[in-house]
């Protein structure tokens, strides 16, 4: 424990833990982690909140081996998963009353065009992103409840909004605004925003560091395949274009979402198939994707199912890998000049065969994979292109919960620092 003296000659304890919440609508994800050295303490997540099969899965990292604890049961919402994920930490003695906690990192999906920069929560922010609610309807709610349910557990500690749009926010007009009729899309705050920012905004600093090179140095792609998928191009270390947009809909194709589609189809599916809105927003981004086209959204199982000559789950693949290639495409030629197109999440970290058909015929770009590399498994940022490549090309892990708590640490830190009083205790319950 890191102790400093007090101006009366007391020993505080220095808090120099954050807890970093990610909610969903029905699961919330923790991570608590130590920033002296940025190492977990203990990693969770509650899932089916509010259904009779909840499930709490606790691992404390502190010992030697990690051993996952779980809860099963019905947890009946937000405010429960939070005191049952309380309660695991203290049992490992990390309570959240302890006072080495020095904030709470909130991933929060849509900041709009108000929040560029990590934000310390207040009234007015939460506000701010109640008022987003109408353009994110799927994600800003849990995270407000997450927020809420937060404040009520440690009213006396700061809570910071991370936001997965902010670090798009630097995007270019011309590549933000869809060309539609300015004042319908003003009224209705209608432009791309883009998603997965806190992965996006990680993975390219560390690809600079892979190269040896300072992020304002290099172009990179960062293409972040997970469930959910989306490209960015970042030009000396900012954001000037992505493939998500108003929603995480748009883009590249993902599990079960379309991605680029024709607008039209939705007046056709709706004028001739007769289906209502909510059963397209339904069809397309829950129905679609891969699992539209084969039935599975798991790459594993859609590259055995290939591997025994299924055509379809081949043909899905095959559309999969074409969007990726459009994109590193047109991303290549939005940035001029690129130094690294980086692969990261769930289907860029261990798909090689997803790795290989994308960059494949892209030699003309100066983009090669080196065979031999890209097989090799491993948890580390690696380049997986022969050395004699123009264009680097590397996998590098995510961690956007690392991200939240350095950027959540560094507004605490910052705003002490500065003899600021960090806002506490101001929302609303
Ligand atoms: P999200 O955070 O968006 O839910 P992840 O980044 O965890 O998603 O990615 C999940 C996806 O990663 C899975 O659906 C699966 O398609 C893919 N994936 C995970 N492990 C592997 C693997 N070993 N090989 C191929 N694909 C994998």
């Amino acid at each position: 424990m890191t102790t400093t003296p007090t101006k009366e000659g007391s020993a505080a304890v220095q808090a120099r833990r954050v807890l970093v919440l990610n909610s969903g609508s029905s699961s919330v994800k923790y991570q608590l982690l130590d920033m002296n050295d940025r190492s977990r303490l203990a990693i969770g997540l509650v899932e089916r909140i509010g259904e009779e099969t909840s499930r709490l899965l606790h691992t404390p990292l502190t010992g030697g081996d990690a051993e996952t604890r779980e809860r099963t049961g019905r947890i009946a919402d937000h405010a429960a998963a939070l005191k049952a994920a309380a309660e695991e930490l203290a049992a490992d003695g990390l309570g959240l009353d302890s006072p080495e906690l020095a904030a709470i990192g909130h991933r929060v999906v849509h900041g709009g065009l108000r929040f560029t920069e990590p934000t310390v929560i207040t009234d007015e922010v939460l506000t701010e992103i109640e008022r987003l609610v109408p353009v994110a309807p799927l994600h800003n709610p849990a995270n407000i409840t997450g927020i809420r349910t937060a404040e009520a557990l440690r009213p006396d500690l700061p809570q910071v909004a991370v936001f997965d749009t902010a670090f798009h926010t630097t995007m270019p007009e011309y590549a933000a605004r869809y060309a539609i009729d300015v004042e319908t899309a003003d009224a209705h705050r209608i432009r791309r925003y883009g998603f997965h920012g806190t992965s996006h905004a990680y993975v390219s600093r560390k690809a600079a560091e892979l190269l040896g090179r300072a992020p304002e140095e290099v172009n990179v792609i960062v293409l972040h395949l997970g469930n959910g998928a989306s490209a960015s191009a970042v030009a000396a270390g900012r954001c000037v274009e992505t493939s998500m947009g108003l929603t995480p809909l748009e883009g590249l194709v993902m599990g079960t979402r379309s991605g680029d589609i024709d607008p039209a189809v939705t007046f056709h599916l709706k004028r001739v198939a007769g289906m209502s809105t909510d059963e397209i927003d339904v069809l397309l981004n829950k129905k679609s994707g891969l699992v539209g086209l084969c039935g599975d959204n798991d790459m594993r199982e859609i590259r055995r199912r290939i591997d025994e000559g299924d055509e379809r789950a081949a043909l899905a693949f095959d559309i999969y890998v074409h969007r990726l290639k459009k994109y590193i495409g047109a991303y290549s030629a939005v940035l001029g000049r690129v130094d690294a197109v980086v692969f990261t999440a769930g289907v860029g970290e261990n798909s090689a065969p997803v790795r290989e058909a994308a960059i494949a015929g892209l030699e003309e770009l100066g983009l090669v994979v080196d065979a031999g590399l890209n097989a090799v498994r491993s948890g580390e940022p690696r380049l997986i292109s022969p050395n004699y490549a123009r264009v680097a090309v590397a996998v590098v892990p995510t961690d956007e919960e690392l991200e939240i708590a350095d950027q959540t640490f560094a507004l605490v830190g910052q705003a002490e620092s500065a003899g600021q009083q960090v806002p506490v205790g101001q929302v609303d319950n």
